[in-house]
């Protein structure tokens, strides 16, 4: 197995978001360019350990890679393309961007350094509750930014939303999807709000002072997204994720598929030879050890094929379409029915899972309780 897939984490942001527990810093006083100085040694160490075949899909993500100057996001292209040359015709290479970032001089360095798909946090369409989660942007900027991109060149745009946030309430998302419709985005990523320890969110709701919608709320939330998607012509192909036909992220796809990637940047995963790792989080501890030519990984563990099998089934799963048996069959030389015939028949009595001639998938009740049917497959 060879890495068709590359990750590079830019970790600032303008600010913070109120729920936002990823690997992202406030950008004034971060030391940007070091940080690219030590992302260019990073590809390079990893590369001369695993050096690249022909990479189908790259993907630039944050905290806000749009963050970045125009000299600092064509030197960071540069870089890419000098790491990793060799690019199938295909290639997709995705950007995120926070709306209002995405200046014109910017996407214009993006479209000449190869990215072809944007994928914008643009979270929902009312005002309030774009200042409540703490974005830096308004309706106006999701709007523009759009439009904005799409006269530039991207042909693939990506709108993030979320539901289940304080005070939110059904008709609140309906009028945020036919906003977002309004725009005919090739592609949804709709998330519900996790809320997570060391946020702000989380110290609020703690104090009681955030008020959510109940899970049967929530879960309305959900299904009428899907109903409304579907209308419309976006096409569920995961738990999270809607696209026009041919509009699938073929990058998050190579992670559902349980395929290796190469990970760059503080906080990132990667999968290379049969290796899960994790960079550190911090960007002064990254950039301190990548200046003494190591790489700056936190955890690593080599999967033993039992995990892999495991990490097959519950990220493959994820996906409407399931896991293919034949997959199973040829990437590890077992029947899956041999290997997980008695968890996959419990699964199916109690409604979670379908069993068909090539593939297993979630049932519709599967895709509610998905946790619960990716708990069983582990050991
Ligand atoms: S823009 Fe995204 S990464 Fe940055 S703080 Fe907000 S949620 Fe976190």
């Amino acid at each position: 197995m060879s890495a068709k897939a590359v990750y590079i984490h830019i970790p600032f942001c303008t600010n913070k978001c109120h729920y936002c527990d990823f690997t992202a810093y406030t950008v004034k006083g971060q030391p940007v360019d070091d940080y690219l100085t030590a992302l260019d040694r990073e590809m390079r160490l990893v590369t001369t350990e695993v050096p690249p075949h022909t990479i189908e899909t790259i993907f630039i993500g944050g905290g806000t890679p749009t963050v970045l100057t125009p000299e600092q996001m064509e030197r960071l292209l540069e870089m890419i393309q000098a790491h990793f040359p060799n690019r199938s015709p295909q290639l997709e290479f995705t950007i995120e961007a926070n709306p209002g970032t995405t200046t014109d001089e910017l996407l214009k360095i993006m479209i000449a350094g190869g990215v072809n798909r944007i994928s914008f946090g643009a979270q929902t369409f009312r005002p309030d509750l774009l200042k409540r989660l703490g974005r830096i942007h308004g309706v106006a900027e999701i709007e523009q930014s759009v439009i904005a991109a799409r006269e530039a060149g991207f042909q693939n745009i990506s709108l993030d939303l979320m539901f289940g946030l304080p005070d939110q309430s059904l008709e609140d998302l309906h009028h945020t999807l036919q906003s977002a419709l309004s725009l005919h985005p090739d592609h949804f990523s709709c998330y519900s709000l996790k809320v997570e320890e060391g946020t702000l969110f989380y110290h609020l709701a703690q104090k009681d002072e955030l008020p959510l919608p109940s899970e049967d709320e929530e879960l309305n939330m959900y299904q009428s997204l899907r109903t409304i998607l579907a209308e419309k012509g976006y096409h569920q192909y995961e738990i999270s994720n809607f696209a026009k036909p041919g509009k699938e992220s073929r990058h998050n796809s190579i992670y559902w598929l349980n395929e290796e990637y190469y990970g760059f940047g503080t906080g990132s995963h990667g999968y290379l030879q049969k290796i899960r790792y994790a960079n550190v989080k911090s960007v002064a501890e990254y950039i301190r050890i990548i200046d003494q030519a190591r790489r700056p990984v936190s955890e690593s563990d080599i999967v033993t094929e039992q995990e892999d099998m495991e990490n097959f089934m519950i990220l493959g799963l994820r996906m409407m379409k399931g896991v293919s048996r034949s997959r199973f069959q040829s990437r590890y030389h077992k029947d899956m029915m041999d290997v997980y015939g008695s968890v996959i028949q419990k699964l199916v009595d109690q409604g979670l899972l379908k069993v068909e001639p090539e593939r297993v998938v979630l049932t519709e009740k599967g895709l509610i309780f998905g946790n619960e049917a990716f708990a069983a497959f582990l050991i």
